[in-house]
């Protein structure tokens, strides 16, 4: 534990490792934070300097890391059985996981990929093939929302709306269609979070009536997309959403991968618009932030289309650890726990405990439509100057807080074991960071 250690291997780091969604040279002067382990929210680096983890390891960490319980059913697994290829063969862990995921999603079918952007493409390519299987060989165009994000392979990217990440590789994506974004921050002065919803959702219907006969599935991200910054909306769009794609003959793919396993305060955000989506795509949270593992889980018409003595009316995809039997028995561990530990039903109070500290912060005047929903708190810093996301994780990583803000939106994103002293300590920091006057 030494200073010395930390900058051996920040240093052995930048020369050997090629850091995601980074501009290395930015290392020079942005020094790469090595952690040496974690405890609950903590991350603990080689001096013993700790952060809480306040965006949950990039969204993936639900009950803390080195969490017994996790780590004592992965043992287990792993002097049982660690990996053995899916196709022709099965294994407890997978089974079970997909039996209690076809039980809460309502859909069945479980096909698993490793990350969460080979969710997408797996949803995607089956959406397609469903209405080839159909006949339907013109259905080959895909819909998604403004600043939607669904992950970062080429087929994912095309339904991605963040010129940051997609810009560069414009030529090599597909074009697929745009809807307007149901954000509530973009509603007019005076109309509602519902109104604005229902408005955007025209939008669908427009190209809807338009291209129907084109068209093979809307992909959404449930209440909250993420990666544009927390932008959260009403439920009814997503009841709208479900009209129109039943009306039209689109399929409606739920990307719940940051949002599914409890995040906005429902198991998924679905439930809260009492939607079932024909595919849900889900991944992160899925095993507690542990072990990569994504899934796809659709409908039995989806299934039966299918199901055929042709050999190409399969779905021939695969990935080599689809399945993996640690990954899945990282996820079983991950839903016994919500069921044990009434994680929904405990994150409620937590909420609740910490209103009036979120309110204080909402109120401070360089606070701007702060919101809430089930486990994220967000807002935006007003007269945030370029560089402000830099600037203020750096502020807050020396005091000791792990925040990585999208442009001027600061989110906390916790792992669901914080406590409620440690929400009230990071909501006083980060009014703490804003008097000081981080821009
Ligand atoms: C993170 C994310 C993805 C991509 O998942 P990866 O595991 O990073 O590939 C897709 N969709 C949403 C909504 C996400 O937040």
């Amino acid at each position: 534990m030494s200073e010395q250690a930390n900058q051996e291997w920040l240093a052995r780091s930048r020369r050997a490792v090629w850091h995601p969604c980074t501009q290395m040279k930015r290392h020079e002067t942005l020094p790469i934070v090595p952690i040496a382990r974690g405890e609950g929210v903590w991350l603990i680096d080689f001096e013993g300097k700790r952060y809480l983890d306040g965006v949950s390891s990039w969204w993936v960490n639900l009950f803390g890391h080195a969490n017994p319980r996790m780590n004592a059913a992965i043992a287990d697994q792993l002097n049982r059985l660690e990996h053995v290829i899916l196709a022709g063969f099965t294994q407890q862990p997978v089974v079970e996981l997909s039996e209690q995921l076809g039980e809460l999603t309502g859909l069945g079918h479980a096909f698993y990929g490793s990350d969460g952007a080979s969710a997408t493409e797996i949803a995607l390519k089956m959406s397609y093939h469903y209405w080839r299987n159909h006949g339907q060989t013109g259905k080959t165009e895909f819909v998604s929302l403004q600043n939607s994000y669904h992950g970062e392979t080429l087929g994912a990217l095309a339904v991605t709306d963040v010129p940051l990440f997609s810009a560069t590789y414009a030529p090599l994506l597909r074009a697929s269609h745009r809807v307007c974004s149901p954000d509530w921050r973009l509603a007019a002065a005076g109309e509602g979070a519902e109104a604005y919803a229902l408005r955007a959702a025209e939008d669908i219907e427009r190209l809807f009536q338009a291209r129907a006969p084109q068209l093979a599935a809307l992909i959404v991200e449930p209440l909250c997309q993420g990666a544009a910054g927390m932008a959260m909306y009403h439920p009814a769009y997503l009841r709208r959403a479900r009209a129109l794609c039943d009306q039209y003959g689109v399929h409606l793919i739920a990307d719940e991968i940051a949002m599914g396993f409890g995040r906005t305060g429902s198991m998924f955000a679905c439930e809260q618009a009492g939607i079932r989506p024909d595919f849900i795509c889900l991944s992160k949270g899925i095993t507690g932030g542990y072990l990569p593992l994504s899934v796809v889980l659709s409908s039995d018409e989806i299934y039966a289309a299918f199901y055929d003595e042709d050999v190409t009316r399969g779905f021939l995809h695969s990935h080599s650890y689809t399945g993996n039997a640690l990954a899945c028995r990282a996820a079983l561990e991950v839903l016994a726990i919500f069921r044990d530990d009434k994680v929904l039903a405990g994150n409620r109070a937590k909420v609740e405990a910490v209103a009036a500290d979120f309110a204080l912060l909402a109120a401070h005047p360089r606070v701007a439509d702060a919101r809430q929903l089930g486990m994220i708190w967000a807002f935006e810093v007003k007269e945030a100057a370029a560089g402000f996301s830099s600037r203020f994780f750096s502020a807050a990583l020396a005091k000791g807080l792990l925040l990585r803000p999208v442009n001027n939106t600061v989110y906390l994103m916790p792992p669901y074991v914080i406590s409620v002293e440690e929400l009230q300590q990071v909501f006083a920091t980060l009014r703490a960071l804003l008097d000081e006057g981080v821009a």
